[in-house]
């Protein structure tokens, strides 16, 4: 800064101010003339009282002396001293300013970095995690490796055990050690007897452990979802952390609902969550003199309860919601450090709890157990509990419940702006100008755009770099289908965490694909089939918002709807909540026209709306895709009869229509997957 030049500092003050930081003006022997900013928040004490006082006062670091030394370094770190003693750490930049009479005083902008430190430190925490993850996952394999190696030796053991049993039986017979003077020679077999029985009972329990964890690796290693039944979980959970845990002097009072309903999720998720809860339950009461862990299940109407209780010494109720945030923990080590490098508490546990407890629609609260202690009480919603809150409702009821529903869901998909904006373009008669700009509007979704547009699939000639020449040379409706399938495999199929969504997505791809070429061989007076490929796209939009927030039944209704291949009569009475689902937030949140919505709505239900040509080439294009390739021949012809009669397309072009969309398809889900 030129040392000559009025500062206008008023202005720059006002601008600091908005960011937080502080500037105080120095006279030239170090006393505060001015201050700017936040500066009660910063020192603790009112900007009045300060001025006069020498900055050195202020600040850990004699910063002038520092600066004086080595003018060229930009930025000082250090701590305010406040009179509440509290040290806050902060950022220093020391300039020189005119400070009047030709002599030169400073400015000094002073910004508080206690967050940015705090970050700094949690990223560093994650980066180890990760590191600590990574060879957990190496450990788990050599350990599944040894399992096995040991198992094979147990089984032969217990053989050479039972060899030397039957070997016995066979002397006894043929020399019975009866005879008078033979009475060592008697002692001694029955002792081998009796340890070949002891090496067979001891290889036998083993043999149940090593089954036991073999079990557990592999639960642990599905990715795909299923029915689990919490009460066999836990049985298998608490043996198996009995295993590994010193258990003297402990009591264990499990008290299992007779039957509980199935929950509907991943075995490696719901084991997280007892493990975590069982081992804090057994740390808690190291030092109880009365140490019972207490499991008890029971359900309600919508929910599994599962309570785990302890007898420790409980959590005071102003750290009950405290524990649960991330990095918390009271478990440290004898320096007070927390559980990276082997010490003791990482605070980690508690909150992946309630995190994935957030992905089955559940919670966990902690409570004051009465016999004294924690209780920590874990509630999962089992099936139907959408269903059944929405059941036997008109549509219109049905339609404000669950805009009730998405309201208050949390971990719902936003639409990004560029999709709402490029939607309205593309229904607006649109020009070349205004679909350009639509798509620069998010330039994470323009990159991959240009990243498709240049792939070997559309074998461009030159490279395109902007929107416009992409138009220019593959045409106005390539690149539509191009931006409609990056924006929404970006903003709905994009979440690492939900299994089974890849499928899903290339399930709506292919419907996409088989709706369009469906599409172009009818006649399109309204103009609702230049829509097709985008509903086909959009069309289970409900299911991914099921899969999120109530996995349950989305379960349920997969389920059902497989079981009669996506046809429902007119007069089944099966609710199917994503079409709705998906209609409703669609309709909410973007300005569709009302074809595609209702195509959405009905593409299980017969008979299609009639009159809408969209509805029936989705509801087609649909069927196609998930169940024609391996059904049976009768499915095969209802779905044949279909096409001709809706679209007048006989079997051969049907075949046709097939085979173009999963060449296209083909192509596409190689250059785009579900995470591009
Ligand atoms: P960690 O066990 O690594 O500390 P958690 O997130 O599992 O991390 O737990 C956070 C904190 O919650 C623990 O450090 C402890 O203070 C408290 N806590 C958890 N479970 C219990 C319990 N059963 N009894 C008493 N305190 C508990």
């Amino acid at each position: 800064m030129d040392a000559d030049r009025t500062l206008p500092l008023e202005e720059l003050a006002d601008l600091l101010v908005d960011l937080n930081d502080v500037l105080v003006r120095l006279q030239p022997d170090g006393r505060i003339s001015a201050l700017f900013g936040h500066v009660e928040e910063l020192f603790g004490q009112p900007a009045t009282d300060l001025l006069g006082t020498d900055i050195g006062l202020l600040l850990s670091e004699d910063v002038l002396a520092s600066f004086l030394k080595a003018p060229q370094k930009k930025i000082l770190y250090c701590t305010v001293r406040r009179p509440d003693k509290r040290a806050v750490p902060v950022s220093v930049s020391v300039h020189r300013v005119p400070a009047g009479n030709g002599t030169a005083g400073y400015l000094l902008t002073i910004r508080d970095i206690s967050e940015k430190l705090e970050l700094q430190k949690s990223l560093r925490r994650v980066a180890v995690l990760e590191y600590e993850k990574r060879r957990a996952d190496q450990a788990e394999h050599v350990f599944s490796e040894l399992i096995h190696n040991v198992k094979n030796r147990l089984v032969v053991v217990s053989g050479f055990a039972r060899l030397l049993t039957k070997q016995l039986d066979r002397f006894e017979l043929a020399w019975p050690a009866t005879a008078k003077g033979q009475e060592p020679l008697a002692a001694c077999l029955a002792k081998i007897r009796e340890s070949g029985a002891r090496i067979m009972g001891q290889a036998a329990e083993t043999l149940d452990m090593v089954d036991l964890i073999n079990q557990k690796t592999y639960r642990d290693r599905e990715t795909s979802r299923r029915e689990i039944n919490l009460n066999e979980l836990l049985r298998t959970e608490l043996k198996i952390v009995a295993m590994g845990a010193r258990l003297e002097g402990m009591t264990n009072t499990v008290s299992l609902a007779n039957s509980l309903p199935p929950v509907v999720g991943l075995y490696s998720d719901l084991s997280q969550i007892f493990v975590n809860l069982i081992k804090n339950a057994l740390e808690a009461m190291h030092q109880s003199a009365v140490r019972n862990l207490i499991v008890r299940t029971y359900h309600d109407q919508d929910f599994n309860i599962v309570e785990i209780s302890d007898t420790g010494p409980g959590v005071p109720e102003e750290l009950r919601e405290k524990i649960f945030e991330p990095f918390f923990t009271t478990k440290r080590g004898p320096r007070g450090e927390t559980g990276i490098a082997g010490c003791p508490g990482t605070g980690l546990g508690l909150s992946s709890t309630r995190r994935i407890l957030h992905h089955y629609a559940g919670d966990v609260v902690c409570l004051a157990n009465p016999a004294g202690g924690a209780t920590f009480r874990v509630r999962i919603p089992y099936p139907k509990q959408l269903h059944r809150r929405l059941a036997g409702m008109d549509r219109q009821g049905l339609e404000r419940e669950l805009e009730v529903i998405l309201h208050s869901t949390e971990f719902l998909p936003t639409l990004p702006d560029a999709l709402t904006a490029i939607m309205e373009v593309i229904q607006e008669d649109q020009t070349l100008a205004a679909i350009a700009e639509a798509l620069t509007a998010d330039y994470s979704v323009l990159e991959k755009i240009l990243a498709v547009a240049n792939s070997a699939y559309f074998g461009l000639q030159h490279p395109v770099t902007s929107c416009r020449e992409a138009i220019l040379q593959l045409g106005l409706n390539e690149v539509r289908s191009i931006v409609q399938t990056v924006l929404v495999s970006h903003s709905l199929y994009n979440n690492p965490r939900l299994p089974g969504l890849e499928r899903l997505w290339q399930h709506a791809l292919g419907t996409a694909l088989l709706a369009d070429e469906l599409g172009r061989r009818l006649p399109d007076p309204g103009g609702e089939l230049g829509f097709a490929y985008l509903t086909g796209l959009l069309h289970d939009v409900g299911e991914v918002l099921l899969r999120l927030a109530f996995p349950a039944d989305c379960h349920l209704e997969v389920d059902l709807l497989e079981r009669k291949k996506g046809i429902l009569s007119p007069d089944d009475p099966t609710l199917v909540v994503h079409a709705c689902l998906g209609q409703v937030f669609l309709k909410n949140r973007t300005r569709l026209p009302e074809p595609i919505l209702d195509a959405i709505l009905h593409h299980n239900r017969l008979p299609p709306p009639s009159g809408q040509p969209l509805a029936r080439v989705l509801f087609l294009a649909d069927k196609i895709e998930r169940y024609y390739p391996n059904a049976d021949p009768a499915y095969q012809k209802i779905i044949a009869t279909m096409a001709q009669d809706w679209l007048a397309i006989d079997p051969t072009g049907l075949e046709a229509v097939r085979e173009r969309a999963l060449s296209k398809l083909h192509g596409l889900t190689q250059r785009l997957g579900v995470r591009a």
